[in-house]
């Protein structure tokens, strides 16, 4: 039986040789586990291998977790969709919102955050494959809604994110992550706090990171297959 342990391990050597492999610099493309749906057992192995940063797509059971584990320094990035009605619970507890899609969001989130906390870091979501059944701005409504996020004291605004298209269409999903790549590129030169690029999963990883990805985020090839809920 692979372990935990083990696809950690496996994981951080892949993104290391593909790193290798583009002449990327090292420790530029950060690991997020995303530990959805898994139980605290299987976070405590990732824990015990260095792991740090987590994903969770439910609120109250991320923040179940966050609370959990409140005497390690941990990371926990919120990705999921995110309803006006929970943006409370997320502003009080996450340390990262990836999946910012309107200025309402943004505002509430600001006023949510407790002033005695770090800012939340935010990342905005870009539908980049324009597929209506996802979340995300398109590409040209980003300079603006970053520009409004910028001015607001307890949001830092980090960078973007995207979910990479469904299948296998090597040419389309390449052409969608470089254009992520030139947003990234255009939003760091606007925005000094930025520097994330949130991108690639368990089966895109590699054209993520070809494509300047800094952050993947890594669930089923980590904690094994999900139960669908
Ligand atoms: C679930 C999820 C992941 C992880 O997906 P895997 O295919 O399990 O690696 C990454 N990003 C987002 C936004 C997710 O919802």
């Amino acid at each position: 039986m692979t372990t935990i342990t083990e696809r950690l391990n496996s994981a951080i050597n892949s993104i290391a040789s593909i790193q290798k492999k583009y002449s990327i610099a090292k420790d530029t493309v950060g690991l997020l586990a995303v530990s959805k749906t898994k139980p605290i057992a299987d976070i405590e192995q990732a824990i015990a291998q260095g792991q740090r940063c987590f994903g969770e797509n439910y609120v109250q059971e991320g923040v179940e977790k966050i609370q959990h584990f409140d005497n390690l320094e941990l990371n926990w990035h919120f990705i999921g969709p995110l309803q006006s009605n929970k943006s409370r619970a997320v502003a009080e507890h996450f340390d990262w919102v990836h999946t910012i899609d309107r200025l309402k969001i943004a505002n509430r989130l600001n006023s949510q955050r407790p002033t005695h906390m770090k800012p939340l870091n935010v990342c905005i979501q870009i539908n980049i494959s324009d597929e209506s059944s996802k979340s995300g701005i398109a590409p040209g409504e980003l300079m603006s809604l970053a520009q409004q996020i910028s001015t607001m004291p307890m949001l830092t605004l980090r960078g973007i994110m995207t979910i990479g298209g469904k299948g296998n269409d090597i040419e389309k999903i390449t052409n969608e992550f470089s254009q992520m790549n030139q947003l990234f590129e255009h939003l760091k030169q606007e925005f000094a706090t930025v520097d994330t690029l949130s991108m690639g999963m368990s089966n895109d990883l590699e054209l993520a990171i070809k494509h300047g990805s800094t952050l993947v985020r890594i669930g089923s090839a980590i904690f094994g297959q999900r139960q669908t809920k």
